[in-house]
Formats: C-alpha cells, sequence, structure tokens
C-alpha cells in the first residue's frame, strides 16, 4: 500500500464518507478520446467554466498530473460527496504543507444554476473541473486501483463516481 507521512486516508475517508485511496499519479490514464465524449455528445459542453473547452486539454493534463508524486483517489456511490470532499481535501493537504495540492471532481459542477461563463467563476474555491472534463479515463483509472465501476444502463443501478486530488 502506497503511504504518505502525514496524510491519514482512513481519517479522511471517515470524516468525508468516502473510500479514498494512496495511488501513484503514473495510473491515473489520460486519453484523448475523452473529450470528444464531452464536445459530442454532452449538452453540457461549454456551459460551465468546469468543462471544456475551459477546462485543462488532456495534453495540459498529462503534463500537470507528471509534476505530481501522490494522488488521493476519492470514490463514493454518492457524485455530491465527491464534489464537496474534493476540494476540501484539497485545502486540507495544502495546509499540511502540500502546497501543490489540486483535485478534479464528479461531473458537471452544479453550484449555480446557470454559470456565468464572462464574469468567471463565483465560488472558485468550491468549483473544480471533473475527472472527465480534464480528459481522464475514469474507468480506466478506477480498475487500474482495484476500484469498482460499470457502464450503468439505468438510473436504478448503482453508481460509482470518483474524485482525485494530486499533491506533493
Ligand atoms: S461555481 Fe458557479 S460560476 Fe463557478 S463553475 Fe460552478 S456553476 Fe460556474
Amino acid at each position: 500500500m502506497v503511504e504518505v507521512k502525514g496524510v491519514d486516508v482512513e481519517e479522511i475517508s471517515r470524516r468525508y464518507e468516502v473510500e479514498a485511496k494512496l495511488i501513484d499519479p503514473e495510473t491515473i490514464c489520460v486519453e484523448d478520446w475523452v473529450r470528444m465524449k464531452c464536445q459530442f455528445g454532452c449538452g453540457g459542453y461549454g456551459a460551465r467554466l468546469t468543462c471544456p473547452p475551459y477546462s485543462p486539454t488532456p495534453s495540459q493534463t498529462r503534463e500537470i498530473i507528471s509534476g505530481f508524486k501522490n494522488a488521493l483517489l476519492i470514490h463514493s456511490h454518492n457524485s455530491r460527496k465527491i464534489k464537496e470532499a474534493v476540494p476540501e481535501i484539497e485545502r486540507e493537504l495544502f495546509l499540511k504543507g502540500f502546497y501543490k495540492a489540486w483535485g478534479m471532481g464528479a461531473g458537471p459542477c452544479n453550484l449555480c444554476d446557470e454559470c456565468d461563463i464572462d464574469a468567471g467563476c463565483r465560488f472558485p474555491r468550491k468549483a473544480r473541473p471533473a475527472m472527465e472534463a480534464c480528459g481522464l479515463d475514469v474507468y480506466a483509472t478506477a480498475r487500474a486501483n482495484a476500484f469498482p465501476i460499470e457502464v450503468v444502463t439505468s438510473k436504478d443501478q448503482e453508481q460509482n463516481h470518483y474524485g482525485v486530488v494530486l499533491f506533493e
């Protein structure tokens, strides 16, 4: 198991009611095709500052990830838990001295009814792009780290949502 001094993963998991795991950032899968799913097939494209085309491109994301030695992959069946936990965990790690800490969440930001693209983000402390909005293959990343994820075919099926916080 990966360990980082000063980071108590079990305690973080308990407090945020998520399942967190320290992972090697090299197991995070970034693919160019992921952005195509946002651009062609998602009605939210361009509607939120946390989504493409405003979020980091896959090339930028690869570069960003290569600048980190550690990552905390965070799992929940509830996407809201991920959206709330990621910026808080990012801040906690920053305050512990991991000054580069930066996180990506799950799904489009829904903090405002409408995102004012021209005015800038109203909640910059809380709004983070989704993993997939930055080009992460969430399925491959979860599976590479022994977390569950399957394509769901109905709203009644249990869903698996993920976020990640990079730090060193
Ligand atoms: S917090 Fe509001 S303004 Fe910022 S990205 Fe989310 S919806 Fe847009």
